[in-house]
């Protein structure tokens, strides 16, 4: 049997008995800018590299997360609900008439 987890409380969900929330997020950079004129910026992050120790492959996988990045998560009904409230986790304690004094 199939078991999926709750991406946001790590709970069990029962595909028997639970609804499971799958939520796919898709962030494209967009701009007037050539992706080629963006490519050349890596030539900046040379001295980061050499910094870093790191490879050409960790720093070419850090570049395109700049460009595109997509994540699914399974969600439960009950971290769904929360989420469709508030899906880019923006601060609500203004919302709800919180201050900071
Ligand atoms: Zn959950």
């Amino acid at each position: 049997m199939i078991r999926y987890t709750c991406d946001r409380c790590k709970r069990d969900i029962d595909p028997s008995t639970d609804l499971r929330y799958i939520v796919t997020v898709e962030i494209e950079a967009a701009g007037e800018a050539d992706v080629t004129d963006l490519v050349d910026e890596v030539d900046h992050l040379e001295e980061l590299q050499e910094m870093l120790q790191a490879s050409d492959e960790i720093c070419a996988a850090v570049f395109d997360d700049d460009l595109y990045q997509r994540k699914q998560f399974d969600l439960c009904k009950c971290c769904f609900q929360q989420y469709i409230r508030n899906p880019l986790a923006r601060d609500t304690s203004a919302a709800m008439g919180y201050s900071k004094n």
